[in-house]
């Protein structure tokens, strides 16, 4: 193992963060090239947005057509299916409902299904109520886009996976070191990392990455970019989870979402199931100034009256606090939706400095293929 806070040491590629996007990214570079290091902050990876979400391989549906959202969404989708199914990383394909509970919403259903065909998500199809109630008994609803392709994953497995992969690559992973700065030189980039046992140090990378979630901004911001300016600035977005209990998880047998919120902030309270089985509601989706992740208890209310309009058997007190997370968002309160932003910063005068900016839902979903969409972009430059 080379020390890093060497003088005069020197990596081909340095990616900042290890969360799902980063270790996969180093996945797929490593492969290619020798001298690449991860630099995660916290004592181990993927401790943040990448270990409080809904563990969901969507489709591709909701996104606007062109995006790299839907894009690298369609296309993670099929990746992530194949590797998990060849390293035998836990996944279920169970497929997924969106339940339409009024006739303004069964309206609503078309325009999805067309959108999510026009992205290349796969076998969309309308359904009935009496087709829905065969599906899911205890459903209640007017109508159902079905969408075969959406399933789970073990997200700490398929990062063990990538971390593996990075690693037989030659790749490092360095934890406990902050990036708290960034200076362009010659030939790449100078960057200054402190260690929570040790003094700072700095070392010289040809390439930065920047794959750092919820400081994502902050990073790109060190870098010398102007983050108004370029659009860059991030809006946290809270969402919690509540369990059910009370035996009911085994009352559906897919994912169960309603029709989605007003310009997307939040695909709706909708069930989610783990592969252990587990049935919980969420995410609600809240704009909030810090990172505290206590799940508000007096938010039950909402959760149980969104629930209960398309699962009539959820009790009231089924409903536990389970956990939040917090979503890197480009799109501000009100605002439209935004699209990941994964790109080398030429134009901003830093060659080789590659962010990626925004990576909210579907992200993980997605990650395979931003990874293969990161690694082009290093190609390029190499
Ligand atoms: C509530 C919620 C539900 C979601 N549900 C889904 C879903 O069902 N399906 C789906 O596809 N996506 C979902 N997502 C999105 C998905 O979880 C994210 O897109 C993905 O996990 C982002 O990974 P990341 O690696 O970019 O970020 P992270 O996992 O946060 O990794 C970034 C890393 O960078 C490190 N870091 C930050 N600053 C520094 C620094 N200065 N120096 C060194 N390291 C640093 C952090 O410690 C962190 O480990 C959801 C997200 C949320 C919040």
């Amino acid at each position: 193992m080379i020390d890093i806070s060497q003088m005069n040491f020197k990596s081909d590629i340095t990616i900042i963060g290890a969360g799902v996007v980063g270790l996969a990214i180093a996945a797929q570079v490593a492969c290619q090239h020798k001298a690449v290091y991860v630099l995660e902050k916290n004592e181990r990876f993927g401790q943040e947005i990448s270990s409080r979400h809904s563990g969901v391989i969507h489709s591709g549906i909701y996104y606007p057509y062109g995006s790299l959202k839907a894009k690298l969404c369609v296309e993670g989708n099929r990746l992530l299916y194949e590797l998990c199914s060849k390293h035998g990383i836990g996944h279920r394909k169970l497929g997924k409902l969106i339940v339409a509970t009024s006739d303004e919403e069964t309206g609503q259903l078309q325009e999805l299904k067309e959108r999510g065909l026009r992205n290349g998500a796969e076998r969309l199809k309308i359904i009935s109520r009496r087709e829905l109630n065969k599906l899911e008994a205890n459903v209640e609803g007017v109508a159902a886009l079905l969408s075969p392709s959406t399933g789970i994953v073990d997200s700490h497995a398929l990062m063990e996976y990538f971390a593996a992969r990075a690693k037989e690559g030659g790749a490092e992973i360095a934890c406990r070191k902050k990036v708290v700065g960034i200076e362009k030189v010659s030939d790449g980039y100078k960057v200054m990392v402190e260690e929570s046992d040790k003094d700072k140090f700095s070392f010289a990378t040809r390439i930065l990455i920047n794959c750092a979630g919820l400081q994502c901004d902050r990073i790109a911001e060190l870098a010398g970019i102007d983050i108004a300016k370029a659009g860059y600035r991030l809006h946290y977005s809270k969402g919690e989870y509540f369990s059910v209990g009370g035996g009911k998880s085994k009352l559906v047998n897919r994912l169960i979402y309603p029709v989605p919120e007003v310009k997307f902030t939040g695909l709706g309270v909708h069930v989610t199931l783990d592969l252990e089985g587990r049935m919980r509601l969420g995410p609600n989706a809240e704009y909030v100034d810090n990172i505290d992740y206590a799940v508000d208890t007096r938010h039950k209310d909402y959760f149980y009256n969104s629930a209960k309009r398309m699962l009539p058997f959820i009790e009231y007190q089924d409903l536990e606090p389970e956990m939040a997370g917090i979503r890197p968002k480009l799109q501000g309160p009100g605002e439209d939706v935004r699209d990941f932003v994964i790109r080398n910063e030429t134009d901003k005068g830093l060659p080789g400095f590659i962010n990626l900016i925004g990576i909210e839902s579907p992200g993980l979903a997605s990650s395979p293929a931003i990874a293969r969409y990161a690694a082009a972009i290093v190609k390029d430059i190499l």
